[in-house]
């Protein structure tokens, strides 16, 4: 008999978990609250790891489809200098718009046979296979999946949550479109840019063919930084080298603060927790979706491995929460420079980029060979 899969969430996490599953054989039924599958975040890097989960759940080649091979990442301080130099060779990175990425996975998922439907919110969930809706359903599985993000009720009501950390920054996030000139520089891929001013950054990605996803990233308490829309003039003040690209920044814009998930467990009898609800990271080191896709890629393969589904999920959750944790240690402690003065921020920002034992702690995750890739 077919196994069954409810799925609370159609994220990065909860599509890609749909597609694995389906593929080998489940039926799914993918419950997403919104009343559109829309993404908020406007651009996302993926890497090497990332993008062999999209490769093996068959949405590699229209989710990359028109985004540039981010192949250098500058790091440049408050008077323009750089500080550090990135070329990601022999792996790949691409900076992509997160649309684009999950359109991808919610037709692959269509294509295996998932179903998805939009206007379906979850609000609870019990260990024996129940995953509870807002209309007062209760919807019986073999395995139930909240990938509902860092909110996550369907984690909340098995009571896995163990650590929630605010963290003191976070960032604003849109998609500027792109000039002439940059359009026609696109075809040898993109150098990314990262500047810093004191506690505030402004990172700039091109990413696809017409648009450059901006993030700016702030402390939590600094009002006039985290307002959207976006203070220009306030930027322009902070990056007076950047007037030209801060002009361009119209009234769109959503902050987010950072925060850092932990869990007790990664299941409950029958229920598994993947993505931001499981592991929310700091985004320093980009890899929250990759982590998230591969986290939900190697469920489905622990499940064709072990027909007991507990058994299975204590497995899956014993082989694949080392990589994950590092990437969060990796992340946190990258992104600690942004509170020091700036004379020592730019210093601990050199040595990072060049210190080939950091270089590898910051890409061991970029480059792990995923489970079932
Ligand atoms: C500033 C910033 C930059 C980032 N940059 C990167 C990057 O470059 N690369 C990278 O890999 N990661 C990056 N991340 C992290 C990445 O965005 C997340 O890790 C990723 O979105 C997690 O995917 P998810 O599917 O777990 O959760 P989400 O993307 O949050 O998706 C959860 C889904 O569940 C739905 N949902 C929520 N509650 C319910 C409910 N009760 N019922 C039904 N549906 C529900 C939501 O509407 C949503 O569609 C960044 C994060 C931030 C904040």
């Amino acid at each position: 008999m077919k196994q069954h899969a409810e799925i609370a969430g159609a994220g990065f996490a909860g599509l890609t978990a749909a597609c694995a599953l389906a593929q080998r054989g489940w039926s799914v039924r993918v419950h997403e609250r919104g009343q559109r599958l829309r993404t908020t975040g406007a651009g996302i890097y993926i890497y090497e790891n990332g993008l062999r989960v999209l490769a093996a759940v068959g949405a590699y080649e229209e989710a990359v489809k028109g985004a540039p091979f981010a192949h250098t990442r500058e790091v440049r301080d408050d008077r323009n200098r750089v500080i550090s130099v990135h070329r990601w060779q022999g792996s790949r990175v691409f900076s992509i718009v997160r649309q684009t990425v999950i359109n991808a996975l919610a037709a692959a998922a269509t294509r295996a046979g998932a179903e998805i439907l939009t206007g379906s919110v979850a609000t609870g969930a019990s260990a024996d296979g129940e995953l509870v809706l807002a209309d007062g359903r209760k919807l019986k599985a073999d395995l139930v999946i909240g990938a509902d993000g860092s909110n996550s009720a369907v984690r909340d009501a098995v009571g896995l949550l163990a650590k929630r950390k605010y963290l003191v920054d976070g960032a604003t996030r849109l998609l500027i479109a792109k000039t002439e000139q940059e359009r026609l520089a696109a075809a040898d891929g993109a150098t990314t840019v990262e500047y810093w001013s004191g506690t505030r950054r402004v990172l700039y990605t091109p990413c696809s063919e017409r648009d450059i996803y901006i993030a700016l990233t702030m402390l939590d308490r600094d009002e006039i930084a985290k307002a959207t829309p976006v203070r220009t003039d306030a930027w322009k003040a902070w990056f007076p080298h950047l007037e030209p690209l801060i002009e361009r920044i119209g009234d769109e814009g959503r902050y987010d603060r950072f925060d850092l998930i932990k869990l007790s467990r990664w299941s409950a009898g029958r229920v598994a927790i993947i993505g931001d609800a499981a592991h929310a990271l700091p985004p320093n080191i980009g890899q929250g979706g990759g982590c998230a896709m591969m986290n939900a890629l190697s469920l489905a393969v622990y499940l064709e491995r072990n027909v007991d589904v507990p058994a299975a999920l204590a497995a899956w959750e014993m082989n694949e929460r080392p990589i994950t944790e590092h990437a969060q240690r990796m992340s946190y402690l990258l992104g600690l420079p942004a509170t020091w003065p700036p004379f020592l921020q730019a210093m601990a920002l050199g040595w990072a980029g060049r210190s080939q034992w950091v270089i590898r702690q910051r890409t061991k995750t970029a480059l792990h060979h995923p489970t079932g890739t």
